[in-house]
């Protein structure tokens, strides 16, 4: 099956359906009756929503795309954590992480097929952007990992925040992600908390300047290196979008009150993990709306660079602690099937799905 040219449901966030519906002659308030029905009782199928009109179900099946992205692999790691790869109605296929902890479940969710910000430590970096991904493939794969894990797992499954960590840079693709969050904060629908979702972005300065007109999430930088030299070696972008330039940019993002952004800083060895890398940051970050996120560098088959020793990391975090941060050190998670921070690439070549 190709791609299709109806318009999506899921793509339709609710003031967008309620107008959509008004225009093809239907009522507003059947809006809120069909987002119920998908994102409150997980029921897709228009023939069993009994308050609404058979003249709308037949619209909704004949006129617009019921279709959501489908798992075509999964693999549970050791610790908990659960990787999905989602294929799209033109074959192309993203990764998604579902991770486990004490009283959540964090989806990990692609905003792209690939990447073209190529950073250089990134396994993902390394595919070239192949495209943007649509509203209904980025709300659709929290769909489709929510319907699996039910049919499969656990009947109870409800994944609770959402951070966009996977493929891509959300902030590429603005206009998309903006609408796949607005579905997922609909009061009505999924309902997720604000401060449950996490927009993660490499530091599209044009686009970081634009975030007064994107859902309050929380934002997270990341930001690698504390001085322009190694950033731009690590991060191609820091060319365009230097370290003052994306500082300035931050100042104008709307913090709700207590709120901080989170600095993403991977910690390599024998490369930013030095005295004057914490003097610099120490100097760079304003500690009272910030916490640094330290990621020790999740190797990969090929990876040009190593994962300090639990020590250095240990002593990295104090230096930062002791200097007034607060920090937290990711733990890696799901590192045995790849699925940890930037080991997520494409499989497909690997297990021919597409045969
Ligand atoms: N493109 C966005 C969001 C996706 S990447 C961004 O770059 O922010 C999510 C996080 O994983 C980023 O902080 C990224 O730098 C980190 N990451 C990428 N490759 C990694 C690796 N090999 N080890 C550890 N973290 C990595
Ligand atoms: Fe893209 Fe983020 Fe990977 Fe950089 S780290 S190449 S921005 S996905």
């Amino acid at each position: 099956m190709g791609p299709t040219t109806k318009p999506s449901l899921y793509a339709f966030t609710m003031e967008g359906l309620q107008d959509f519906l008004v225009e093809k002659g239907f009522a507003k308030f059947a809006a809120k009756q069909i987002y119920n029905w998908l994102y409150q009782n997980w029921e897709f199928d228009p023939e069993n929503w009994s308050n609404v009109s058979k003249k709308l179900k037949e619209f909704l099946k004949t006129e617009m795309d019921l279709s959501l992205p489908k798992v075509v692999w999964q693999g549970l790691s050791k610790d908990g954590t659960r990787k999905f790869l989602i294929g799209m109605s033109d074959q192309q296929s993203v990764e998604t992480v579902a991770i486990p902890a004490k009283d959540r479940l964090t989806l990990c969710i692609s905003s792209q097929v690939g990447c073209a910000i190529g950073c250089t430590f990134c396994h993902t970096g390394t595919m070239g952007l192949k495209r943007h991904l649509l509203p209904q493939e980025i709300v659709g794969q929290f769909l489709a990992v929510t319907l699996w894990l039910k049919k499969n797992a656990d009947e109870s499954a409800r994944l609770t925040n959402i951070v966009y960590m996977g493929q891509g840079e959300p902030l590429h693709n603005f206009d998309n992600v903006k609408v796949a969050t607005e579905v997922f904060l609909e009061p009505n629908g999924l309902s997720l908390s604000q401060r449950k979702v996490t927009l993660s972005t490499s530091g599209l300065v044009p686009q970081i300047k634009k975030l007064w007109d994107f859902p309050p999430v929380n934002i997270a930088i990341s930001l690698h290196a504390a001085n322009n030299d190694i950033r731009t070696e690590l991060m191609p972008i820091n060319k365009a979008y230097d370290l003052s330039r994306l500082f300035e940019a931050i100042k104008s993002i709307p913090l709700k009150a207590h709120r901080r952004i989170t600095y993403e800083y991977i910690l390599i060895d024998n490369y930013n993990d030095r005295q004057q890398d914490i003097d610099s940051l120490l100097e760079l970050l304003d500690k009272r709306e910030s916490k640094i996120n330290i990621i020790p560098f999740n190797e990969y088959p090929g990876s040009a660079f190593k994962r300090p020793s639990d020590a250095k990391i240990r002593w990295f975090q104090d230096s930062l602690n002791n200097g007034g941060c607060v920090t937290t050190v990711r733990t890696t998670k799901g590192d045995d099937i790849l699925a940890a921070c930037g080991q997520l690439k494409s499989m497909e070549e690997k297990l021919n799905l597409w045969e």
